[in-house]
């Protein structure tokens, strides 16, 4: 049998030595017959190799591609993905993806988050909580006040269950609902923000693909550029809690001033990093014209789209 394979990536195939259709992996358009290596209908530039070669088509360790695997590669898709250009270079349209898989990647890296997140807040404000409640204890365990003694045992029925309802102890109930009420405030616009972000990215990178002439590009593929991406939020947190629990071993006085000045930091660089990887998604997965331009005007829409979820949330609270 005659080899179909192009000489060169970009020289055509021969037509009459393939049986079955080819498709653009982006739109699906039938490219059968055609010479040049880009879609007449989405746009798309490809090499003939990457869509003829069946041996391309799967993926060495990505997370949609390796069921039977899955701890394995999520840890090399998560890591893979810290060398953007790499991944994105290795990661190609025509490798079917999975969308079940996706949104399960997605919704496991949110879950690790969502409790990494919870516990880095929960850790230093139990401490704070405890150490205060212990101050406010030894202060007033010995009160010499008769009238107030006396105003309290009235209307608490005992000087403990008074201590007990303004400083709980750490192994109650009463420690647990302070604790979560100190924390809640600032957990949940930091998690509404981790889980709106990559979408409202999402909603506005399909805005540009309809002005971009892209219309035809299948939404799957822009949902894997996104969740690739801001897989990287999972990243940051873990190194904000390795910085945390550091701190806590070695200069536990230092918690409250270096954890949130290099929490910060690492929340900035999270955001930086993941727009990037989406502009390197653009440039080199789907290959749009002026990807720099695009990811910084969908930033732009995803943050107004976020102020504006917390302004309501605000209200709402
Ligand atoms: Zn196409």
């Amino acid at each position: 049998m005659e080899d179909p394979s192009p000489k060169n990536a970009s020289s055509p195939p021969n037509w009459d030595s393939i049986d079955e259709d080819i498709f653009c992996p982006l739109c699906a358009y039938n490219l059968r017959g055609l010479v040049e290596p880009r879609c007449p209908e989405c746009g798309f530039r490809f090499d003939w190799p990457e869509l003829l070669d069946p041996a391309r088509r799967l993926h060495p360790y990505v997370f949609e591609h390796h069921p039977e695997s899955n701890f394995r590669s999520f840890r090399r898709t998560l890591w893979g993905g810290l060398r953007p250009k790499r991944f994105w270079q290795s990661l190609h349209p025509a490798q079917p993806s999975h969308p079940r898989r996706l949104l399960l990647y997605w919704l496991v890296a949110s879950a690790v988050f969502c409790v990494v997140l919870s516990l880095s807040l929960i850790i230093p404000n139990a401490i704070s909580l405890a150490s205060r409640n212990r101050a406010i204890r030894q202060v007033m365990n010995t009160p010499n006040d008769p009238g107030f003694v006396k105003m309290v045992v009235q209307s608490h029925g005992s000087l403990d269950a008074y201590y007990d309802e303004i400083a709980p102890p750490v192994a109650s109930w009463a420690f647990l609902v302070s604790l979560i009420s100190d924390t809640f405030p600032a957990l949940i616009p930091l998690m509404i923000c981790y889980i709106a972000w990559p979408w409202l990215t999402f909603a506005s990178l399909m805005v540009f693909r309809w002005s971009m002439r892209r219309t035809k590009v299948n939404p799957t593929h822009v949902i894997r550029c996104v969740v690739y991406s801001f897989d990287a939020a999972m990243c940051g947190v873990l190194l904000i809690m390795g910085v945390e629990l550091t701190t806590l071993c070695l200069a536990p006085g230092a918690l409250y001033y270096i954890v949130p000045v290099t929490a910060s930091l690492i929340v900035i660089g999270s955001i930086v990093v993941m727009a990037f990887r989406v502009y390197v998604a653009y440039k080199r997965y789907l290959r749009f014209d002026h990807p720099l331009a695009t990811i910084i005007a969908s930033q732009i829409i995803a943050l107004l789209g976020l102020f504006n979820i917390l302004l309501l949330l605000g209200r709402v609270l």
